[in-house]
Order: structure tokens, then sequence, then C-alpha cells
């Protein structure tokens, strides 16, 4: 009964969204969790409130021209998608990558609105980005790009209305260029983005964020079963911001970091990359923009995967931390063969659906992005925070209200994630916890 409403919903969905399979693949993930748990609730169904949730407030598409360092005009398409405000302002980050489109842009501003729901902090859904690729682009095309954006993204962000981030590809000079913009656009000086500069009204571990709370995350479930990190062997994805940061604490909680990857392929270091290692790499990464591959001309007791997913690799806990669908059906096999007993997303949505049926099947503990990643959309709101105040909070004081609340998180997914043989169920547990949050907002506004 409850596979035939959730079937239904979703080919609603898809027929009102041909082609946006990221989007669909989003929703029918929130629906398998939401739908059962509405038949026990049926409020939330006479009040129609998944049609509410799976329709955008909007979405804005703008064109945006720059000028190349050869004095060629180029073209992109840029859009934001203001998915949700019913508990705050909209809130989510910007994505520059060739592979951004509508649809990309709405699953991940849909999950946002969950995601965000979760921190408990006043954060509706957003998403936002263009199809620019930054890479091999010189700062100064990269500076006029954010420009040009801007200019039309301006009129549809302010401090109370959304608030922009990073996300791949935006990191901190991407997001200075845009801030710089706006208060010329606009001639004021407010919280209208996050990921600022630490000078100009930026957050302490605002750039550690999503990485440190995914790891202060995994802590929690680990401690829920009486484990730790201590000696874990763990495979980690990606090489950008949350990938390097989620690995400096994971050294520093004592587990033994295998790989890391990019694009280009992967990296394994039998031997753990270390504190040492892992500051030449984020040398080389967040730096030099290098490539991953470098690695084993430095440290030739390593091997590079080209082209390959670090997936492969025996290990205890795998953390995908570069993009979706990054874990496919065989690469879940792949890992649990090798005895994989807990996967985190520390990307959106980077585990397919055929994958986490696997991991599911295997009783491999198994935490969605949603709440997972949370971390880096926790600090966004403390620096909003702190500008709307005018006051800057100190490391310290950030960091313990990022453990606290990546504890609160992992809380509400134990109160609603009711698994089989008393397991915690963490994706239906984290997609409840942020309905409940938001559909109780929506219903209380009357129809809207
Ligand atoms: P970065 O741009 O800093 O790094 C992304 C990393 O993933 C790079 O190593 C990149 O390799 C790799 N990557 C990107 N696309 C692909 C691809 N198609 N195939 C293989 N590797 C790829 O991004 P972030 O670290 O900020 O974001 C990573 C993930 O985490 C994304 O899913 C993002 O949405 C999510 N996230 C980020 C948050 C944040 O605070 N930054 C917050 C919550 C979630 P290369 O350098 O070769 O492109």
């Amino acid at each position: 009964m409850n596979n035939s409403m959730v079937d239904q919903f979703v080919q609603g969905v898809v027929d009102r969204n041909p082609a946006e399979f990221e989007f669909h693949q989003a929703v029918r993930e929130f629906a398998e969790s939401v739908i059962p748990f509405m038949a026990e609730h049926p409020s939330y169904r006479s009040e129609h409130i998944m049609e509410r949730l799976t329709e955008p407030d909007r979405i804005v598409i703008f064109r945006v021209c720059w000028e190349n360092d050869a004095g060629e005009i180029c073209c992109n398409r840029a859009w934001r998608v203001q998915f949700n405000n019913a508990i705050g302002p909209y809130k989510g980050g910007l994505r520059f990558h060739p592979n951004v489109t509508q649809s990309v842009l709405k699953f991940l501003g849909f999950e946002q609105v969950f995601k965000n729901a979760l921190t408990g902090l006043p954060m509706g859904g957003a998403k936002g980005g263009s199809n620019f690729n930054p890479k091999g682009r010189s700062s100064r095309e990269v500076m006029r790009f954010c420009q040009s954006m801007m200019i039309e993204l301006s009129r549809h962000i302010g401090e109370d209305t959304d608030v922009p981030a990073g996300d791949i590809g935006v990191g901190e000079r991407e997001i200075s260029y845009l801030f710089g913009q706006y208060k010329r656009l606009k001639n004021r000086f407010n919280g209208v983005l996050t990921g600022k500069g630490l000078a100009y009204g930026g957050s302490p571990i605002r750039m550690e964020a999503t990485g440190y709370g995914l790891i202060y995350f995994v802590q929690n479930m680990l401690e829920a079963f009486g484990g730790s990190l201590t000696g874990k062997r763990v495979t980690v994805s990606g090489s950008g911001n949350v990938a390097l940061f989620a690995s400096e604490k994971l050294i520093e909680s004592g587990a033994i970091l295998l790989t890391l990857s990019d694009s280009g392929g992967s990296i394994f270091d039998p031997a753990g990359i270390d504190h040492e290692k892992l500051e030449w790499i984020k040398t080389l990464k967040l730096g030099h923009r290098g490539r991953i591959g470098e690695y084993v001309e430095r440290y030739p007791e390593a091997r590079y995967l080209e082209g390959a997913k670090p997936w492969s690799i025996a290990c205890d806990l795998a953390l995908p931390c570069a993009t979706q669908n990054e874990i496919d059906e065989d690469d879940a096999r792949a890992l649990v063969g090798n005895g994989v007993h807990l996967v985190a997303e520390g990307a959106n949505m980077p585990t397919g659906p055929a994958a986490l049926a696997i991991f599911r099947e295997n009783d491999v503990l198994f935490a969605p992005g949603k709440a997972a990643n949370a971390g880096g959309v926790t600090v966004s709101g403390l620096e909003q925070s702190q500008n709307a105040i005018r006051m800057p909070w100190s490391r310290q004081e950030i960091d313990s209200r990022l453990r606290r609340i990546m504890s609160d998180i992992h809380a509400q997914c134990v109160e609603y994630g009711d698994g089989q043989q008393g397991q915690v169920d963490y994706v239906k547990g984290a997609n409840i916890a942020g309905f409940v949050r938001v559909a109780d907002a929506m219903i209380a506004y009357g129809i809207a």
C-alpha cells in the first residue's frame, strides 16, 4: 500500500518535472520515508503537504555575460532555486561546475530545506549556481564572472530574504568577489552571503565546518554502539573543502586515512595519510589548485588509481565527500565485500539508490548527507547570527555550538529513525525530523 502510494506520488513529480533525474531521485528517497509516516499522521495528507513541499517557491534563471582574458565575450546560464522559506530566509550554496543543471540545483535545494530544518536554526532552503567552469580560469576571469553574476543575483537576495554560500567550485575567493560586488551595488555591508573571509564578516570554522561536523556526527553514530574512531581504516573521496577538513578531524581522532581523490582519480596510501602529508595536500589543492595524482610523486609508497574512485580499497568506514551519485551498485558491493560497516555522506546524495539498498540489506550503518553534512550550513547560520548582532564569536564558541548541533541532529535521527531490530534508520530519521519541522510551519500559515 505504502509502496504504491510512493510510486504514485513520485510519478506525479516525474510528470510535472520531466528529465529532472536528480530531483526525482531526491524526492523518491524522501517520499519513501515520509509517505508511510503520513499514513500514520493523516492531518499531513489532508493538507497536501508533499505536493506543496516538492514545488519550489520560485526559480530565477538568468544569463551571465563576461569577458575572458583574451577579450572574448563568454555567456553562461545561472539559477537561484528558492525552494522553501517556511522556517527562515532561504539559505543554501552556489555551485560553479559545468554539469550544473536545473535538476541538480532543484535536488540540492530540496535536500537543503530539510537539512537546514534539522539544525534547529531559522533557515529556509535554496540552492543556486551556474554551468560556469572555474577550472583553468584566471582569478581575474573568475572575478569578472562573479561580478557579472551578482548584478542579477543581487535583485533576489538579502540578509532577511535569501543568503547564499559556497559549494563545489565556490570557495572564499568566489564569495569575496560576489560579496564585494553586492556591497558596491547596494551600498550595504550585511550578512547577505556566508563563507566570507574572517576580516570582513566571516566566521571562524566556516571553512572546516562541513568536514568537522561530518566527523562529529560519525563519532555520535559510533558512540551509540560503544565504538570510536581510533584505529578505524577510512576511505574518503574528494579533496576539496569537505574532504580535506573531514580528513583533518579523522587523523586528529586517531583514525587511519587511506584515500583521497579528485575527478582525475584516487590516491591510496597504505601507510595512512598523516597530518604532515595532509598539510602538503592542502597546499596542493587549496593553494595551487593542483591535481591529487601529484601526491605519488611526493610520497612514492602511495599508489595512484587513475580514473578510479576509492571504493575498491578495504576499509571500516567510507566517507564520500566529492559529488552526487559517486557510489553506484558495484561500488557498494565492493565496499560491503571488503567489510565496510559505516558509510556517512559528506557530499550531497553521493550514494545512488541501488547502492543504498545494498547497504541496507547488509546492515551497514548509513548516514545521509542531509544529517551528516549539515555542519557547513550550521556554521553559516552562526555566521548570519554574528553578522546580525555585529559581534564575532571565538573559534571555541563556534566549535562547541557545532558539536552540540551535530549531536542534536543525531538525536533527532534516533528519535524518528526506528529501524529493524532496534537499529537506527538514519535516512528515515533525518527525513521525518526535517519534514515535521517544515510541514508544521507551513500548515500554521494556512494555504500558501
Ligand atoms: P570542492 O569544490 O571544494 O571539492 C569538490 C571535490 O570533489 C574536488 O576534489 C573535486 O575534484 C571532486 N569532484 C567534483 N565533481 C566531481 C565529479 N563529477 N567526479 C569526481 N570528483 C568530483 O567542493 P566541496 O568540498 O565544497 O563539496 C563537496 C560535496 O559536499 C558536494 O556534494 C557539496 O554539495 C557537498 N557539501 C558541501 C558543503 C560545504 O560547506 N562546502 C556543505 C554541505 C555539502 P576536482 O578538483 O577534480 O574537480
